[in-house]
């Protein structure tokens, strides 16, 4: 049997090499021998792991050194697809490295780049490399991330993050949390924390703006709220909560027997990057004692800059606030976070000890993340933060974070600049939106909208760049964001000049 110390696979090198050797270091199937028939089918010698290892490193590393040179948007119709990937699981295996190349050729392609660095559709995310290896490793190791006892180092490590986190947005020492799938997740533990420190009531109500992401309306649907009393309260002209609106629907619901919940802001709302006024809702929520959550999502990593944290301030008044290092701080999904001010009030929500975990209570100090929300079995999500952020020093995510904004700020120059673009909403949070609009065009909100509904199609087909469409104010909009940190000006620039062309071609047809 093969061993798990270094010594004993040294030991078993040669029965390994030369049964690999017969086989060119593409497959898996081996000489038959006594030792071989006891040996698991599922395994495969250290000279495999190591060969399929490398493929699988040498086709990534090729696919992120070109991607700027490939089109940001691939994908295909249910039609399409399926002649090329349907088949049934096969009773007998085949090589493995035939395996892998087949999913780099015919099945991780076909989908969006969200990494490209001209791709400013919904929220990009690009993932650093430390970040990825993390994963790898992670999964490597298959930490079990429920108990410290399943996982002391990693789960100290998670704490360690988290704390990074904490004195990032200005919370203080008795704030923690978990690392989550994402911000929908987040917003869910969130929310159940939030129902018990009202005391569970019988009908429940949670506001937010009508900005607001729909994974906040689904978390609260989820903990028990009826969607008719998920509020979305009005957003002023500039797309942020309207706080006399607030009081009102609260009063209202009040006067009606419900109890409200949560009250939720936007740090970076995704339509338009629009931030809530945070200290009038962290007031609003004190007098009338109401959780504040704050959806950081998407924004919440801009704290690290000078301009993102007066943006933001206020933020660290909230009982609790989601961020996703999987957006603004380039790591790959699922790397989203919750932290809650006073962290006990998210065990208190979330604990329970069964008789078949009695051997994982350690004791102050030593939490277990599987009651801090709904997982049990977690992944290490913590180690793809903690590697990248060892590996370039925050000074590097500073610059990547301001840049993004920087770079949105430029479009939106651009675009006040140009005689055929019109600002819709300005840069906020590194988004920006606008639509083709020639000056004095006396087209008709339904004639521009037909526009640029054919230029937006238009620059996805072409190959030009991902970008993604929304509504204000019920008028068609284009809108960038720009998070990417691999992105430079000649991606934005190219993209809005071909945004002109386009559009002038459609005006001429
Ligand atoms: C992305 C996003 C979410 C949802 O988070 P997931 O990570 O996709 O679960 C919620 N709110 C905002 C503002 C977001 O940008």
């Amino acid at each position: 049997m093969r061993g798990v110390h270094g010594v004993e696979n040294a030991e078993n090198d040669d029965a390994c090499s030369g049964a690999f050797s017969s086989h060119e270091g593409n497959g898996i199937e081996m000489t038959a021998s006594a030792e071989d028939a006891e040996r698991s089918q599922l395994e495969l010698s250290p000279e495999e792991m190591l060969a399929l290892a490398s493929r699988a490193s040498e086709l990534l590393v090729a696919r992120i050194s070109g991607l700027s040179a490939d089109p940001p948007w691939r994908g295909g119709t249910r039609e399409e697809l399926e002649p090329l990937l349907r088949s049934a699981a096969p009773e007998q295996g085949r090589p493995a490295r035939e395996v892998l190349d087949f999913a780099a050729r015919e099945i991780l392609p076909r989908a969006s780049r969200v990494d490209h660095p001209r791709f400013f559709a919904f929220v990009p995310s690009c993932a650093t490399w430390p970040g990825v290896l993390a994963d790898y490793m992670s999964s490597g190791y298959n930490v079990f991330q429920g108990t410290w006892l399943g996982a002391g180092a990693p789960s100290l490590i998670e704490l360690v993050v988290l704390d990074w986190f904490r004195e990032w947005v200005g919370y203080p020492e008795t704030a923690s949390g978990l690392f989550t799938s994402g911000g929908s997740a987040a917003s869910l533990d969130a929310f159940v924390a939030a129902r018990e420190a009202a005391g569970g009531p019988e009908r429940p109500s949670v506001y937010m703006s009508d900005q607001s992401h729909t994974a906040l309306s689904r978390a609260a649907h989820i903990v028990g709220v009826r969607p008719e009393y998920v509020r979305k309260v009005k957003s002023d002209g500039r797309f942020r909560m309207d706080m006399a609106e607030l009081a009102r629907a609260v009063a209202e619901d009040r006067a009606d027997g419900l109890t409200p919940i949560a009250v939720c802001a936007n740090a970076g709302a995704t339509n338009t990057g629009a931030v809530d006024p945070m200290p009038e809702l962290a007031d609003f929520c004190e007098a009338e004692s109401i959780w504040f959550h704050v959806d950081a999502a998407y924004g919440g990593f801009a704290v690290l800059t000078e301009q993102g944290k007066a943006l933001l301030r206020g933020m660290e008044r909230a009982d609790s606030i989601a961020m996703d290092a999987h957006k603004w701080l380039f790591q790959p999904f699922e790397a989203g976070c919750l932290m809650v001010k006073d962290v006990r009030r998210l065990e208190s929500a979330f604990s329970v000890e069964p008789e078949y975990l009695q051997d994982t209570q350690w004791g102050p100090g030593h939490p277990n993340f599987g009651d801090r929300g709904l997982q049990l079995s977690r992944s290490f999500r913590a180690l793809k933060v903690w590697m990248s952020i060892q590996t370039f020093g925050v000074a590097a995510f500073r610059r990547a974070v301001a840049k993004g904004m920087e770079l949105a700020e430029r479009a939106e120059v651009y675009a006040i600049e140009s005689e055929l673009l019109q600002v819709a909403n300005p840069a906020s949070m590194g988004v920006v939106c606008f639509r083709f609009n020639p000056r004095d065009s006396g087209l008709s909100n339904e004639e521009l909208e037909a526009i640029n509904k054919a230029v937006q199609a238009k620059v996805i087909s072409t190959g030009t760049a991902m970008t993604s469409s929304t509504r204000l104010r019920g008028l068609y909009s284009l809108r960038f964001c720009i998070l990417n940190h691999n992105t430079e000006w000649t991606h934005v620039r190219e993209t809005l000049e071909a945004i002109e062309r386009f559009g002038q071609e459609e005006l001429a047809n």
